[in-house]
């Protein structure tokens, strides 16, 4: 038989075998028994919390003829056509990678059509918060007037990103970490049905390590077990310390100094460790992101990305090896490569596609670094221009910075250390325009707020309607957007811009969700603006009119 991973094999097959989240499996639970089923479900909570189980459990038991105190009965003829993966009655989809408007599309088109066996046909959407646009103003087009058969079962770790039209219409459940000693009890389950002799405190130490995820608890026991029989104290550290993160600096290195061999090599080890390519791939991009964060905005990223000081300290000094281009361009590679992995038949070999890309450099690559360098000459030169605006000459040395970048030491490394001016000028209004005026703020905060001026360059400028600035975080980028509009950075940035402009000017960063939020609120304000219209701003109240007694 298959290996097959502990997570899966662990994973519970009904609420009774759910671990922790009592009290929501209590409602779910009281919900099948009475068949009192809200049209949306919303599960929020961190990673390997069980919001999923608790979603495929849930869309088993409604559709169960004769559940048990809520548990699907796994006898009758819908259980068990359930049971099969390719039902048609569930449909699990992952926003991450189904995010196109032709998904969106294919989601409207399918909500039509009735349940196969059951009595609902019901959508798991996980990771909603990543859906597109399109996607989103489908979901809330069918949560609006949902077809009775229609179930959605939406599950996300990051509830705040959601807009608010979307939250409204679901029944919202927060699923808590689960605490150590209920994952300690399921480790030694596990490990006692591998047939593995484990100590208390090595289960203990993976129960803490895993942080109220059960899914990587068991990944790590996983692990554990494959170097030995006997799984220690020692033999856990050992894999913690090795594990994830220390892979992942290694195969970034790996794809930074071009290595192909060495690379092939860490997909290999990583494959033989039990994970999947999928998830590997998505670390992969999570790591250079943080990488080239790192890179730009330097000791904030332990702030923005809420990192231990070691650990930032880790990655600023890994981002010192790597070019800002190389950066952009791998991380790229891998972020087409998370939605694109599922046209492979084999993840394996896309994954090996990628990295082997990333290590074979391309024209474009050197277009970039082109570019990167065309930006840095075209700064000296402003800079230039200011000091001898001044009446200052320019030291011997001063050029040096500049001239380093050519054995790829990145451009951003030399603006970041530019030097701070004392004070940005504050010019008269000119005749600036609002994209001369952008242009000019940047160079302004280059030197006084190198780290706002990094965190500005992973998103775009979207223009200004006269005073305000609008800046958009690329995708992938959006936990800069809460940064960039703290008062303390906000402030600086306005700063810079009112001095660029001459006018009182502000700033406001967003994100492609709060985009489609204000869109979907400005669309809700026509609709009150109409209403008021046809009947006044007048409060109305409705009174129920009662049969004549
Ligand atoms: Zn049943």
């Amino acid at each position: 038989m298959a290996y097959q991973a502990l997570y899966r094999q662990w994973r519970p097959r009904d609420f009774s075998h759910m671990v922790g989240q009592e009290a929501i499996v209590e409602t779910l639970r009281h919900q099948v028994e009475t068949g009192r089923i809200p049209h949306a479900y919303l599960f929020c909570g961190s990673r390997g919390t069980g919001k999923t189980s608790a979603a495929k459990i849930l869309a088993r038991a409604i559709n169960c003829k004769h559940p048990k105190n809520g548990d699907p009965c796994g006898e009758c003829e819908t259980c068990r056509q359930m049971q099969s993966e390719d039902t048609l009655d569930i449909i699990e989809m992952d926003a991450a990678s189904n995010r196109g408007s032709e998904d969106a599309r294919t989601l409207r088109e399918s909500v039509k059509y009735p349940p196969q066996y059951g009595k609902y046909k019901v959508y798991i959407v996980d990771e909603v918060h990543m859906l597109t646009k399109e996607a989103f103003n489908a979901l809330l087009k069918t949560l609006e007037e949902p077809p009775a058969h229609i179930v959605f079962i939406l599950a996300t770790t990051e509830p705040q990103q959601l807009p608010a039209t979307i939250l409204s219409r679901c029944q919202r459940f927060d699923f808590g970490r689960i605490p150590a000693g209920q994952i300690m009890g399921r480790l030694r389950e596990a490990a006692d049905g591998a047939g593995a002799e484990a100590t208390d405190g090595a289960l203990m130490a993976i129960a803490k390590a895993s942080e109220g995820g059960m899914r990587d608890a068991l990944s790590i026991l996983d692990m554990c077990i494959g170097y030995g029989q006997k799984v220690d104290e020692a033999l856990v550290q050992n894999v913690l310390g090795t594990s994830d993160r220390a892979f992942l600096f290694r195969f970034s290195q790996a794809l930074a100094s071009e290595n192909a061999a060495d690379t092939l090599r860490l997909i290999d080890e990583m494959m033989r460790n039990g994970k999947e390519p999928a998830a590997f791939t998505r670390s992969v991009s999570d790591h250079l992101r943080t990488l080239l964060m790192a890179k730009c905005c330097g000791k904030e990223i332990a702030e923005v990305l809420d990192l231990s000081d070691a650990t930032a300290e880790e990655y600023i000094r890994a981002s010192e090896q790597i070019s800002v281009s190389r950066m952009m361009e791998m991380l790229d590679q891998f972020m087409r490569l998370e939605t694109d992995l599922r046209y492979y038949a084999s993840p394996r070999i896309g994954l090996e596609n990628t990295s082997l890309k990333c290590c074979l450099r391309t024209k474009e690559a050197d277009t970039l670094a082109l570019n990167d360098r065309i930006a840095e000459l075209e700064n000296q030169m402003s800079d230039l221009r200011d000091q001898l605006a001044k009446g200052v000459r320019l030291p011997a040395n001063e050029n040096a910075g500049g001239a380093q970048d050519r054995k790829g030491n990145g451009p951003a490394a030399a603006r970041i250390s530019a030097p701070k001016a004392e004070s940005p000028r504050t010019l008269t209004p000119t005749g600036r325009g609002a994209d001369e005026t952008w242009k000019e703020g940047l160079r302004q905060l280059q030197k006084t707020e190198p780290s706002i001026h990094g965190m500005l360059q992973m998103g775009q400028y979207q223009g200004s309607d006269g005073t305000t600035f609008k800046w958009k975080a690329n995708p992938g980028f959006e936990i800069i957007v809460q940064s960039l509009n703290s008062p303390e950075r906000k402030s600086k940035i306005e700063e810079a811009l009112t001095a660029a402009a001459g006018i009182q000017s502000s700033f406001l960063a967003v994100d492609r969700l709060q985009e489609a939020r204000e869109n979907a609120e400005a669309s809700d304000e026509e609709y009150m603006r109409e209403i008021y219209d046809t009947f006044g701003r007048e409060p109305v109240s409705v009174v129920e009119k009662l049969p004549d007694a």
